[in-house]
């Protein structure tokens, strides 16, 4: 039987993150969060998955590097300091060149093999901008609300089951009900699955502020598009997920064995997945 380090079960919790990995392929959410913490008979050196810990998909850091800088400019608003765009774009770019300059040898497709074009850098550079252009037009509307909470970790339970979340924005309306604002730097291409993560929000938030379902909005600002798509749960929706995440966590949990991960090989995850070197059904043609 495995035996893992005590730390897993401190950490050990659900998160939408976590569910996305898991139905990506078994085998990549295994070497993600139970691989490192394996104590004996590790069928890839813990130290060694950590260590590939470290690269990050350029997908991945795309979309990071434009909520680290809007959630700067929140957290001067928050302080009742003035926001500059033309600030944000500069740290912007600054971020893109400083990946441009090492050839992003630190993405996971660099690692896997692939060679980071210069267009790569360019379109990461102009959508940035686009995002961040966006973010700014919209911000006026976002005044007038008291700014509760930005990108932080928080934890609650659902029944037995620790669930980890991170709102990147939430508001309070002159009203008093509650806003909880997810920006998306890409494209909104699975309507299921943001639905999910707007669900598991709206069940932290009820616990956090203890408020009820009705006074609690959220939304999904599209930052390519200025699109602004709005999600309302009644109690019963957020029943049926909490029913699902407890299934999923429970699933996620049955045991710990490598075998009981299947991988799901495709060219595209496996090209953009941290452990494709140490995985034996990748598909990519590692150098
Ligand atoms: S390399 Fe491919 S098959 Fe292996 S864990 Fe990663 S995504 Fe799954």
């Amino acid at each position: 039987m495995v035996e893992l380090d005590n730390f897993f079960f401190k950490i050990n919790s659900w998160s939408f993150t976590k569910h996305r990995v898991w139905n990506r392929c078994q085998r990549q959410y295994y070497f993600e969060y139970i691989a490192p913490y394996i104590k004996s008979d590790a069928v890839v050196n813990p130290e060694k998955i950590r260590w590939l810990k470290n690269f990050t998909s350029k997908f991945v850091v795309q979309g990071q590097l434009i909520h680290d800088i809007i959630d700067k400019q929140i957290q001067l608003h928050c302080e009742n300091k003035p926001m500059a765009l033309s600030e944000a774009t500069n740290a912007f770019s600054k971020k893109v060149s400083l990946y441009k300059n090492v050839g992003g040898e630190t993405f996971t497709e660099y690692h896997n093999g692939e060679k980071i074009t210069n267009s790569f850098f360019a379109a990461i550079d102009e959508n940035g901008k686009t995002c961040l252009q966006t973010f700014f037009g919209k911000w006026p509307g976002y005044k007038g609300r008291e700014c509760l909470r930005h990108e932080e970790y928080d934890h609650f339970n659902i029944g037995d089951v620790g669930i980890t979340v991170k709102v990147d924005f939430v508001g309070r309306m002159p009203d008093g009900t509650l806003v909880l604002t997810d920006w998306k730097t890409g494209r909104d291409d699975d309507e299921y699955e943001t639905e999910l993560q707007m669900a598991a929000y709206v069940l932290w938030a009820m616990q956090y502020f203890k408020k009820s379902a009705d006074e609690i909005g959220t939304e999904l600002v599209f930052l390519k598009t200025g699109e602004k798509k709005p999600y309302a749960f009644f109690e019963e929706r957020l029943r049926e997920v909490e029913e699902m995440i407890k299934r999923e966590f429970a699933a996620m949990n049955t045991n710990y064995e490598y075998e009981d991960f299947p991988a799901r090989p495709s060219v595209r995850e496996c090209l953009s997945c941290k452990f494709a070197e140490v995985c034996p059904e990748a598909t990519v043609a590692r150098k």
